[in-house]
């Protein structure tokens, strides 16, 4: 891991430090471009094809109802079982939370304006399942989309190597009620819930992470239907001062590292000490990691800033915009107002980003890349679209009338005159509907 001092560094620098380093996508454009095309096409066919090639499974049918989830799930482990149940518990609390009721707001005598949530009536969720299964993204995803109503939850996940799913993601699906999960994994099952096959119904808006073919069809789905967000590789922030403890940090750093060779893990420190002994637990922690080729490459990628205070390391962490940001320190408290640009935030020395990916309620489908500039991570409010209404009286249509007519002839509009001047004309005392 490189180290470097933020006060050498000119703005060019920064930048480049900042910006992710992503590989020449071309090839995999290409691909992800004949895949959904061979979807859209041949449809179910083209995902028992491709479930051969690419998963090495041939399907016998592209789903699993409600009794194969049932008899798969009941093999799983007890404390497995109660952990998951606990994490959902977490998770729904918290996103039940953001359910919320806006108040109508009068703008003027007699004219009401307000806004409902309506649920995205379909949508799509993608769990991972190529070198890892991810029972955790299963329930950040779908418990969500429950809580906001959604009507038709199409969960696709890559068939493992007996042609099914395994018991943590069956045993999700029977917890949170979804009776079908398709056996569908990459491009092919972003193509799939975006134009639909004979068996995968079409949704309107597709969740969910995935390597690079998944994420670059979710792209290239766009102008058919809506999308999370835009998703990279994951990566941390970590920024301590003297009160962090070394040895939490790299456990930190090792747990992005470990995600992929691609992901990054970043520490600004205000102490020389603290980045030197932090990057030999790295060497300690990583030697006896099971992940650690994978682990090793992504912290050869990954480097350290040497900042003069905790101002400046805020001000480097809100150029970077981290997907996960920790606060290793016991100051958090103060550098809270200074957060501008971060997906999911861990204050404090007892709280790792591990938390917040499994357990402690909040979501882990959160924006890379840079992203966090301007994107939030996956919340109720994702699967909910606001509708707004507006109400006018007699009296409202009189208070705002001459206004909407003033600026409707600025605009040379005149029907849109008209709309308000007909309704002022009409004879008073005839019924308001009228
Ligand atoms: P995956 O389910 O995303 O991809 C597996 C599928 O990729 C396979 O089913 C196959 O169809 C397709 N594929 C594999 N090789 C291919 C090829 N050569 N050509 C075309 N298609 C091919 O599972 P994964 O690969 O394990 O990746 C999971 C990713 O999700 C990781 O990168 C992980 O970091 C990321 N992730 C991110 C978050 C987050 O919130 N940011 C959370 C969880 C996971």
């Amino acid at each position: 891991m490189k180290v470097y001092n933020y006060t050498d560094l000119s703005k060019s620098k920064i930048e480049e430090l900042c910006s992710r380093q992503i590989d020449d996508d071309k090839l995999v454009e290409e691909r992800v471009a004949e895949i959904v095309n061979t979807v859209k096409k041949e449809g179910d066919q083209a995902l028992f094809n491709f479930a051969k090639a690419f998963d090495k499974v041939e399907l016998e049918k592209l789903f699993l109802d409600a009794e194969e989830l049932k008899a798969i799930a009941s093999t799983i482990p007890a404390d497995a079982k109660k952990a998951i149940e606990t994490a959902y518990q977490n998770i729904r609390a918290f996103h039940q939370s953001q359910l919320k009721t806006e108040d109508k707001i009068e703008t003027m005598p007699g004219v009401v304006c307000w806004r409902e949530s309506r649920a995205i009536e379909k949508v799509g969720l993608y769990i991972p399942g190529g070198t890892a299964v991810l029972p955790s993204t299963f329930l950040m995803l779908a418990t969500p989309a429950i809580i906001a109503g959604c009507k038709k939850i199409v969960v696709c996940s890559p068939p493992q190597n007996d042609g099914k799913t395994n018991c943590y993601l069956a045993y999700c699906a029977v917890l949170l009620g979804i009776d079908k999960i398709y056996l569908t994994g990459g491009a092919q099952a972003v193509a799939a819930m975006a134009f639909g096959t004979e068996t995968i119904p079409q949704v309107y808006k597709i969740f969910g992470p995935g390597n690079r073919y998944v994420t670059t069809a979710k792209t290239m789905v766009q102008n058919k239907v809506a999308i999370d967000m835009p998703a990279g590789p994951s990566e941390v922030l970590v920024i301590a001062d003297t009160t962090a403890n070394p040895s939490y940090i790299a456990a930190d750093l090792l747990a992005q590292a470990e995600h992929g060779a691609d992901s990054q893990a970043i520490l600004v420190s205000t102490s020389k000490e603290i980045i030197e002994q932090t990057l030999l637990a790295v060497e300690n922690q990583l030697a006896i990691l099971p992940r650690k080729e994978i682990a090793a490459k992504a912290i050869a990628n990954s480097y350290a800033v040497l900042v003069d205070d905790l101002a400046s390391a805020m001000n480097f962490s809100n150029e970077y915009a981290p997907e996960h940001l920790i606060l290793a320190t016991e100051n958090f408290e103060e550098l809270i107002p200074l957060i501008i640009n971060a997906g999911s935030v861990f204050l404090g020395n007892l709280t790792p980003e591990s938390a917040g990916d499994y357990a402690s309620g909040t979501n882990h489908t959160l924006p890379t890349s840079g992203f966090a500039k301007a994107y939030s991570g996956v919340s109720t409010d994702a699967f909910l679209k606001k509708i707004t209404f507006q109400h006018l009286s007699a009296n409202g249509l009189n208070n705002i009338g001459e206004t909407v007519e003033t600026l409707a002839a600025a605009e040379g509009l005149q029907a849109h005159k008209n709309a308000i001047t007909i309704r002022r004309s009409r004879k008073v005392g005839r019924p308001e509907s009228e």
